[in-house]
């Protein structure tokens, strides 16, 4: 949610998909700063609410499959429908079977290896969250890690480092 909001407000085609099945529904944030108590459920409805708003298209469909042909990522949904994409960002939680069946290794302490952008050794594809930290999963980090992977991408698009810099109106 937090990679998608970057990427939606600087103006990145961007689908977000997933049932809302978080660990985030069991929470109550006490520790995400800037937020002294929030129920998950909460900040969850907030957030994805937050990310529409700024024109990221969620989606509930479960994602059954990925692979890669033509220099693009194929997306196969449970229902059937195809899809493609140039970035993949991967938030599966604490069970990553796509991550896996694209050929990225889990291990149980230590989650799947990322730079700290996200990045995975696979071009384009970014493991955030539970599946690159599962022993230290906190929710703070998760969109810390979706923000860096956002940034990386959108520096990638523009050819130079990217700030999303927003200030309040001068009057
Ligand atoms: C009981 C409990 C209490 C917690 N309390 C706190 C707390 O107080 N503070 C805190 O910081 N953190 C807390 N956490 C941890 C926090 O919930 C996690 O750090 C955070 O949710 C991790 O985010 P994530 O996106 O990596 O994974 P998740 O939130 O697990 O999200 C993964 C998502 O991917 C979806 N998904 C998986 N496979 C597919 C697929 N094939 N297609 C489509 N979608 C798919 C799932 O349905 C799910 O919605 C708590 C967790 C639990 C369980």
């Amino acid at each position: 949610m937090s990679a998608a909001l970057f990427l939606a407000k600087n103006k990145v085609d961007t689908v977000v998909f997933g049932d809302d099945k978080s660990a985030m529904n069991w929470a109550l944030l006490r520790n995400y700063l800037g937020l002294p108590e929030i129920l998950g459920t909460e900040f969850q409805k907030t957030a994805r609410a937050q990310v529409e708003a700024v024109g990221a298209r969620l989606r509930a469909d479960r994602v059954a499959s990925l692979s890669e042909s033509d220099g693009r990522w194929q997306v196969a949904l449970e229902g059937g429908e195809k899809l493609s994409a140039k970035y993949l960002i991967l938030s599966e939680g604490k069970g990553p079977r796509l991550a896996k069946q694209l050929g990225l290794e889990f291990d149980d302490k230590l989650g799947i290896a990322t730079d700290r952008n996200a990045k995975t050794k696979l071009d384009g594809v970014y493991v955030v969250g539970r599946s690159a930290r599962p022993g230290r999963s906190q929710a703070i980090i998760s969109a810390g890690d979706g923000a860096a992977a956002a940034i990386d991408i959108l520096s990638r698009e523009k050819g130079e480092d990217f700030l999303d810099w927003d200030e309040p109106p001068k009057s």
